[in-house]
């Protein structure tokens, strides 16, 4: 999401001003935060202190992002910037923007794989997560306005766009539609990208037969981000995640029946309060059952206003340290095994940025493919590619 609105405004700002990374010699510095983990925080704020003694004495500093809303007071009092707030919508952008140039025009910018927010917010309030108090509730952008945004990013030379959203399987329920979600990756679909994804889906609010129904998307990238969090009952419980093992389990097998070679990630959490030895050994035991074949993986942190802040901590930190370094060894085990098992297979892979005639890009199930000996003039193409080697990141393949 913040990967959008830096650029959502890059492109507004871009028609008079123009980019520099260095604060020092910037005349409006943007600070787009996170604050969905406490260790983020941290740094954030180190890094507007550093902005602070840099920067020229009449630059104008934005913090905009989750943290800018949740901890707007102490911002305002220990940095004094310009403005803070969340600012995660487009008009917000654009008033920010126009106030800083007198004729607004939104500049093409070209990306080849570019996001677009189809819906904000989030209701679900999972006991350990800020996101409903920094982004407020769920709000679906209604349909003719995705579509019109998708044919201006189309237009832009977008040849993938990734539909996002805290949750986008919600997509629509408050404008009163109850495929929503289904309905709008269909309608994005016939713009004409080569392809079209969604992320984040929440496992709870993911119906079976949307799976089979896109099936009939010929474009769909069938990138799959299911966030398990845990492989406990128990634990998924305290969470309020809203779900049990055997429904995600029963979900995943879902998507594997329909889609063979679908990308199928996960994010998961450790030492959350109440996670015994036998709960994390569920999640260990479900991870090695499912095979995910990439997780982003985390250790639990308290966050501010959340139904879990005042509940104290039954893990150490060195236990959660432990059982993180366990988890990412068993995954990027799994990983490895999943990325190898490409090796001597043809995909085809979208070509999103060269440099040195190394390319990269997107197999059509969202794996990232590193193509030897390719030139600029491949950047926006669909090429076949034969892959040689892999990593827990990566396939390297020679175009065939
Ligand atoms: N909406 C998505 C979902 O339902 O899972 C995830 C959104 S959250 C911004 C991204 C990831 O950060 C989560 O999936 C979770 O694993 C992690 N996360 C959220 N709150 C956390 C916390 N308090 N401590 C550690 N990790 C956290
Ligand atoms: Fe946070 Fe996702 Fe739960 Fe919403 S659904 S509260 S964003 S983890």
């Amino acid at each position: 999401m913040n990967v959008y609105t830096s650029d959502y405004l890059r492109s507004l700002l871009l028609s008079s001003l123009s980019e520099t990374d260095n604060p020092k010699e910037a005349d409006f510095i943007f600070i787009n935060t996170c604050d969905v983990r406490e260790k983020v925080r941290h740094k954030i704020y180190s890094f507007l202190g550093y902005v602070n003694k840099v920067k020229r004495k009449d630059a104008k500093v934005y913090v905009i992002g989750c943290l800018a809303q949740v901890d707007k007071e102490n911002i305002e009092k220990r940095f004094n910037p310009y403005l803070v707030g969340l600012y995660d919508r487009e008009e917000e952008l654009e008033d920010i923007a126009s106030s800083i140039i007198k004729h607004v025009k939104r500049e093409k910018i070209k990306r080849v794989s570019a996001y677009l927010p189809i819906i904000y917010g989030c209701n679900h309030f999972c006991s350990y997560c800020i996101v409903p108090y920094a982004r407020g509730r769920e709000e679906s952008k209604p349909l003719e306005r995705v579509i019109k945004e998708a044919k201006f990013l189309f237009n832009s030379g977008t040849k993938e766009l990734i539909l996002i959203g805290q949750n986008v399987n919600d997509y629509g329920k408050d404008l009163g539609l109850e495929d929503g979600f289904i309905e709008v990756i269909k309608r994005v679909s016939e713009v004409g990208f080569f392809r079209v994804g969604f992320l984040t889906s929440h496992p709870k609010n993911f119906k079976l037969n949307w799976i089979d129904e896109m099936k009939s998307i010929p474009n769909l990238l069938s990138m799959f981000h299911l966030p398990l969090q845990s492989g406990s009952n128990k634990v998924l419980k305290l969470m309020r995640r809203g779900y049990t093992r055997e429904k995600f389990r029963e979900l995943v097998e879902k998507v594997r029946e329909v889609f063979p070679n679908a990308m199928i990630s996960t994010d998961i959490m450790v030492g959350f309060p109440g996670e015994e030895e036998r709960d994390f050994m569920d999640t260990i035991d479900l991870v090695k059952e499912i095979e995910f074949d990439r997780a982003f993986m985390f250790m639990y942190s308290k966050r501010p206003k959340t139904l879990y802040y005042n509940i104290p901590d039954t893990v150490s930190h060195e236990e959660k340290l432990n059982r993180l370094n366990f988890l990412i060894e068993v995954q990027d085990r799994i990983t490895l095994k999943r990325y190898r098992s490409f090796i001597g297979r043809e995909v085809e892979v979208l070509v999103e940025n060269v440099k040195d005639k190394k390319g990269i890009g997107k197999e059509k199930n969202g794996r990232v493919v590193v193509i030897d000996d390719i030139s600029e003039e491949d950047v926006g193409r669909l090429i076949k590619v034969k892959i040689y080697d892999a990593n827990i990141r990566e396939l390297f393949g020679k175009r065939t």
